[in-house]
């Protein structure tokens, strides 16, 4: 992990400052806009490659949601995250034999993509007496190289992961392609929406549907105004990641 000077943790915290009183003014001005009200969004701090110095600053000023998305990054901070103050969730790709790290560890798993993996987060869950609140990803613009279900895929997995024990699907996920423009953009969050009303419609054992989680550093007003209720920040909040000294 990125090793700071003082200097450099004192600059960081600063910007973070800033940058946080930013984004909640414009979470919460898009929340009104989209009928609802600020505090019905989720911010989550997407704090990859953010040294836990920092990570801890943004949760003393009150970032109670934060989310990893490597496993071993996860594993590493996790000691020394302040987490009475912070829940911490898994957002990115997962692969089945690294569950094991995440059970006890995470509130909930923003990455589900197959019934094997599934399947494995239940099966621990069960062992341990506890239950993990899941998210399907959705991969909405169909890339090759991107985790997530396709949308074809998606009603067929739901009815499947509902007959599983000690695992609740709580909502949606998705990562519109990072090169699509703003109306690509906007209509793949709209998808989104769609699918998370129509699925909600179904009523499916142990799928609550109350996240919908999309929207990013460049794209997390236009997400809110397309019915996302929690967004995903990282850059935005944290400056541009520093991946050399991993
Ligand atoms: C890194 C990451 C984010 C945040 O990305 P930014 O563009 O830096 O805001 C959101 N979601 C996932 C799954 C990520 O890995």
């Amino acid at each position: 992990m990125e090793k700071l000077s003082n200097d450099e943790l004192a600059q960081r915290c600063r910007a973070l400052e800033e940058n946080l009183k930013r984004i909640r003014a414009e979470i919460a001005e898009a929340a009104v806009r989209s009928g609802r009200k600020p505090e019905d969004i989720t911010l989550l701090a997407a704090t990859k490659t953010v040294p836990v110095e920092v990570i801890n600053h943004g949760i003393e000023l009150g970032l109670d949601h934060i989310g990893e998305n490597r496993v071993q990054e996860l594993c590493d901070k996790y000691d020394a995250l302040e987490r009475e103050k912070t829940d911490v969730q898994f957002i990115g790709h997962l692969q089945t034999n690294k569950v094991k790290y995440l059970i006890g560890k995470v509130s909930m798993i923003q990455s589900v993509d197959s019934m094997k993996l599934a399947q494995e987060i239940s099966r621990l869950s069960v062992r341990e007496h506890q239950t993990m609140d899941v998210l399907v990803e959705v991969n909405i613009g169909r890339e090759e190289n991107k985790s997530g279900v396709l949308p074809e895929q998606l009603s067929g997995l739901l009815e499947e992961i509902s007959s599983l024990p000690a695992l609740r699907v709580r909502g949606l996920m998705a990562i519109p392609p990072a090169d699509a423009d703003d109306v690509a953009t906007q209509h793949y969050f709209s998808k989104m929406f769609e699918y998370f009303i129509d699925t909600k419609h179904k009523k499916l054992d142990n799928v609550s549907m109350d996240v919908l989680s999309m929207g990013m550093s460049a794209d997390y007003v236009q997400a809110i105004l397309a019915g996302a209720n929690m967004v995903r920040v990282g850059s935005a909040l944290f400056g541009a990641r520093n991946y050399t000294n991993l």
